[in-house]
Order: structure tokens, then C-alpha cells, then sequence
């Protein structure tokens, strides 16, 4: 099969045959319908976070099983699947308290003395699995807990952006936030992530949902997905814009971009009682925190990691928002690109101006 493979960091990934191997019994063999271009992938190209290489990065996909192992009993061959990088193992402390994105995964990873996942075709050389799904590829072998079924239905292209980003946007509201009908809402970056939260937010009822982002083009798209007003999160005043428009500070400010001055500015711009939830991937060094007079007045300070999602519950509903018209990934997703334009949409993210671009392989 086709992958694009990550060699050394900084430089642009090559596309290469690599083998897969056979389903495990608690594994999934599923050719790969789409999968979307993150952030997070983006660390590691550059060399931001670390991992093991040769690597396949890629992990907000959607596709269709070809094979399963003996033991797999959610899916089976044919099935519709979008893939989820929080792999749960169903039996650790998080997972029984349910709260299953804190998992570490238990024994969802391969066995060391199993043969590896991915290979080079001809020398047989392993490849790393990245985030144990590895979605730039033209077929994907994971565990079972790291894949949920949805409807048929469902464009795939589409739902392959439910895996990652709208999870953690939405599920960032749902699930971290628990957003009350009538609260208000600043977001701080309005990328892929960052504007699910807001399409989300609209969903949830929220009473304001004021867009922070340089970009004026995302903040378009930020006011076609539900925000009711948008200031540029570079202006010098954008605290006290964000602080008049919402006649005091917000109730939830929600930072989705990863950097120290945006997950500042969400906590500077809450009201009495406010949180602030940080969802971006910041450099390792960085620290947010709150003064004194902000502890005093209430305010709170999170993080949370993948919307704190329960993937296989959520991710059916949030295609089941799509279906109904109440969820826009229509707007989020920018364009599609073929697998050999993989570094062409890395370098437009850097660039920071489109949205979302989604891989579509050949069916
Ligand atoms: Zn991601
Ligand atoms: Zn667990």
C-alpha cells in the first residue's frame, strides 16, 4: 500500500509502499476513505514533539473495514469506521470512572513480540505506527477500542474530520465546558478545532460566541459556523474588545491554537466565575496560570485533551448532528487533496490559511 512516511523531521514526508500486516485478534484492517491534515501532525514533522522514525503520521480518519480479527466482535467486514487516536483499554482507573481520553492505552498497543504493524515492502525494515492508527496510508490496521461504526450514510470524507478536530471542539464544549443554554463563549483560534467549538457552542445554546482570530478570512468562516461577533486576536486592545462585547468577561474561554499568548488571552478575558480551557498543543516550556484576584473571583483554569471524549458514544452522535443539518463540517472542511499533496497541505497550514484539508484516497 501507498503511505506517506515521515523519514526525518523538517523534512517534507515521502511516499512509499509499505506492507501491513495481518489483523491480531483484537485488531481492525480498514482501507482508508479520507483522512484530514492536523496540528498535532504537524508537531511532529517538525520536530516539535518527539517520536520514533520512519513514522506514517495521520490520525483523523475515516473508512470502511476490510477485515477483522477472532476476537472483534463491535465491527465487522464492510462496516463504515472513523478512527479515534484515544484507544481505550476499558479497564484502567480512567476508563472505569469513564473518563476514557485520559487512558493510556493499556493493551491496545501491539505485543513487542508481535510482528510490527507497517513495514517496508521491500526490505521488510519496521515503521513506526504513530498514535497507534497512522492515516496517511492507504489501509490502516488498529485495535478494536481505537474505531467506532457509524451510519453508512455518512460521506466519509466528512465524518473523517469527526475523528480528531470537531471531537475536540465539540466535544471541548460538551464534555470539558458542560456548557448551560445562555452562557457565553470566547475562542481563541479558529482553525479546524477551534471552529467546531464554535459550531458546537451554537449547537449547545450558548448565549454569545465571540470568534478571536488573526485571520479575517477565519473569521468568516467563524461567523458562517455560529459566532455572533469576531475581533482579531492580534490587536493590541483584544482583551477589552472581547471583555466590552461580552459586558464583562466570557463564562468559557476556550484556547485552540497552542500557544502561550492565545491561552493567555482566554484567561484574561473571563468573567467572575469563568474557566478557561486549554485545548492547544503548546510548546513543552509553556505555563498558563491565574493571579490571585482571579482565584478569588472564581475563575478556573483546565486543560483537556481530545474534547475529553467517550469516542464511541459521541462520535456516532456527532455524525448524527451532521446528518440532521445541525453540525457544518461542510464549512470547516477547505478542500481535498490526493495522498502526493500531503506536503503541499502542510505547507498552506503553516501558511495559516485554510480551514481543514482532507486526503481523499482513490475507492
Ligand atoms: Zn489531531
Ligand atoms: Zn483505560
Amino acid at each position: 500500500m501507498k503511505a506517506a512516511v515521515l523519514i526525518q523531521p523538517k523534512q517534507p514526508l515521502e511516499i512509499d509502499d509499505l506492507a501491513i500486516s495481518k489483523p491480531g485478534p483484537h485488531e481492525v484492517l480498514i482501507r482508508t476513505a479520507a483522512c484530514g491534515l492536523c496540528h498535532s501532525d504537524l508537531h511532529f514533522i517538525e520536530g516539535a514533539y518527539p517520536h520514533p522514525l520512519p513514522a506514517v503520521p495521520g490520525h483523523e480518519a475515516a473508512g470502511v473495514v476490510e477485515a477483522v480479527g477472532s476476537e472483534v466482535r463491535t465491527v465487522k467486514p464492510g462496516d463504515h469506521v472513523v478512527t479515534c487516536l484515544s484507544a481505550f483499554c476499558g479497564h484502567c482507573e480512567f476508563c472505569v470512572t469513564g473518563r476514557m481520553a485520559l487512558c493510556l492505552g493499556g493493551d491496545t498497543r501491539r505485543a513487542a513480540d508481535a510482528p510490527p504493524r507497517l513495514s517496508r515492502a521491500g526490505s521488510g525494515d519496521p515503521v513506526m505506527q504513530m498514535l497507534n492508527l497512522s492515516a496517511f496510508a492507504e489501509q490502516m490496521l488498529v485495535h478494536e477500542h481505537a474505531c467506532v461504526r457509524i451510519d453508512p450514510e455518512m460521506p466519509l470524507d466528512r465524518a473523517a474530520v469527526i475523528g480528531c478536530a470537531v471531537t475536540t471542539g465539540a466535544g471541548t464544549i460538551f464534555n470539558a465546558c458542560k456548557l448551560v443554554p445562555g452562557e457565553t463563549v470566547a475562542v481563541v483560534g479558529c482553525g479546524g478545532v477551534g471552529l467546531a467549538a464554535i459550531n458546537a457552542a451554537k449547537i449547545a445554546g450558548a448565549g454569545q460566541i465571540i470568534a478571536c482570530d488573526p485571520v479575517a478570512e477565519k473569521r468568516e468562516l467563524a461567523k458562517v459556523l455560529g459566532a455572533t461577533d469576531a475581533i482579531d486576536a492580534s490587536a493590541p486592545d483584544a482583551v477589552e474588545q472581547v471583555v466590552a462585547l461580552s459586558r464583562g468577561g466570557v463564562d468559557h474561554a476556550i484556547e485552540a491554537v497552542g500557544r502561550q499568548a492565545s491561552a493567555d488571552l482566554a484567561v484574561k478575558v473571563l468573567r467572575r466565575g469563568g474557566t478557561a480551557t486549554i485545548l492547544g498543543m503548546m510548546p513543552l516550556d509553556c505555563k498558563v496560570g491565574l493571579g490571585a484576584l482571579d482565584l478569588l473571583s472564581g475563575k478556573k483554569l483546565q486543560g483537556a485533551i481530545m474534547g475529553m471524549n467517550r469516542f464511541p458514544v459521541d462520535l456516532p452522535r456527532l455524525v448524527d448532528f451532521y446528518m440532521r443539518g445541525l453540525l457544518d463540517l461542510d464549512t470547516i472542511i477547505a478542500e481535498r487533496i490526493p495522498l502526493s499533496g500531503v506536503n503541499e497541505g502542510f505547507e498552506k497550514m503553516k501558511a495559516g490559511h485554510s480551514a481543514r484539508s482532507v486526503i481523499v484516497f482513490d475507492q
